[in-house]
């Protein structure tokens, strides 16, 4: 691992004007998905900027829906009586992530942050148009059985990794974010990106923005679950997974919201079943 500069804030505001300060720079919340980037030596930011003290851990909810800050840790969010009440989706798709261990430590804006599993970023001997733009892709004619099968592009056939965020994406959910230019709300499935010949931009966040919450709207749905296939039964990655919430009466689906996972750059929604 390279040497960094660590900056430890404790506002939002802070924290957004020392990334606007340094260019080279990261926040870091958990760690669990960056500390193992940079001992790899995928990504090497000049300073780390140190968000866990920043009033971000709260799980509130009112008439419009469940806010549940950036900085929630994901056993915590799964276990949050809010949470298992109302949306109990999300909290299956949070159980269904990673090991206790680091759902313990990995947070909300992280996770929606973590970056693809795929092997041949990870290894920076190989050609990757992620890690290194117009260096290739390893993946492409290599060992991809876990790579997409929707909205690839001839770039980057990575999926993005994440369990929460295909819920979050069933569930309509709104990510928060604050910038130099102020707040802002973004659309769960207008966050992360397609790769087209971009594949190095996961998302949406412009330079030096902050994830601050989630926001999940209040919904009608009174059935759902989340179903992962994957190669071990714990800690593992999605071979293809599904978030399904459905609104039935009499039993008759009057509503119904479907979200893939494991198989695209980012939560795959199926808007046509919706
Ligand atoms: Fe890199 Fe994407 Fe190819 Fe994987 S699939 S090697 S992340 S360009």
């Amino acid at each position: 691992m390279i040497n960094f500069e660590y900056t430890r804030v404790s506002s939002a505001k802070a924290a957004v004007s020392t990334k606007a300060k340094h260019a080279a720079s990261q926040f870091i919340a958990g760690g669990t998905n960056l500390v193992d980037l940079m001992k790899k030596g995928v990504t090497a930011p000049q300073r780390l900027i140190d968000i866990n003290a920043l009033p971000l851990k709260d799980i509130s909810n009112d008439a419009k829906g469940l806010t549940i800050g950036a900085l929630v840790p994901n056993s915590v969010a799964a276990e949050n009586n809010l949470v298992t009440e109302k949306y109990p989706l999300l909290a299956m798709a949070l159980n269904a992530g990673a090991s206790a261990q680091l759902r313990n430590m990995a947070t909300t804006g992280g996770n929606i942050m973590q970056r693809t599993r795929c092997p041949y970023f990870y290894d920076i001997t190989m050609p990757c148009n992620k890690r290194q733009p117009q260096s290739g892709c390893g993946a492409m004619e290599g060992y991809n059985r876990m790579h997409a099968i929707f909205g690839a592009s001839e770039k980057c056939i990575a999926v993005h990794p994440s369990d929460m965020c295909v819920a979050l994406a069933a569930l309509n959910a709104t990510v928060h974010v604050s910038g130099a230019k102020g707040e802002k709300k973004i659309s769960f499935v207008d966050f992360h990106r397609l790769p087209g010949d971009t594949p190095q931009l996961d998302n949406n966040l412009q330079t030096g923005e902050l994830i601050t919450a989630v926001h999940i709207p209040s919904n009608r749905f009174n059935k759902s679950y989340y179903l992962k296939v994957r190669d071990r039964l714990s800690y593992a990655f999605a071979l293809v997974s599904v978030a399904v919430a459905l609104e039935v009466s009499d039993g008759v689906i009057k509503s119904a919201s479907i979200a893939m996972g494991g198989v695209a750059h980012k939560p795959w929604r199926l808007t046509v079943v919706s």
